[in-house]
C-alpha cells in the first residue's frame, strides 16, 4: 500500500511541477507592434513613437520586453541614440 501511495505522491508532484513550468514559461506571445501598424522606417524625429520604447529612467527598453523585432529594434535603439545626442548639444555657447 504504501509504496502505490508512494508511486501516486510523487507522480502528482511531477505533474505539478509541469504544470508550474508551463505557467512560468509560455508567457503571451508577444508581436512586433510597429509591424502591425505597417511602419517600415523609425525616424529620429518621430518622439512619440520612440518614448514608449523607453523606460521612465530613459533606458532604451530591451527586446524581451518590447516583443520588437531585430529589424524595429535596431531602428528604434538608433534614433534614441541620435535625440540623445541632440538634447546634450547646448542651446547657446
Ligand atoms: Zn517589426
Amino acid at each position: 500500500m504504501a509504496e502505490i501511495e508512494n508511486k501516486i505522491n510523487s507522480s502528482a508532484k511531477h505533474d505539478e511541477k509541469k504544470r508550474f513550468k508551463r505557467r512560468h514559461f509560455a508567457p503571451k506571445r508577444k508581436v512586433c507592434r510597429l509591424c502591425q501598424e505597417h511602419i517600415e522606417k523609425v525616424d529620429y524625429k518621430q518622439i512619440q513613437i520612440l518614448k514608449t520604447f523607453m523606460s521612465n529612467t530613459g533606458k532604451i527598453l530591451s527586446r524581451r520586453i518590447t516583443g520588437n523585432c531585430a529589424r524595429h529594434q535596431r531602428q528604434i535603439a538608433r534614433a534614441i541614440k541620435i535625440n540623445r545626442n541632440i538634447s546634450l548639444l547646448p542651446y547657446s555657447n
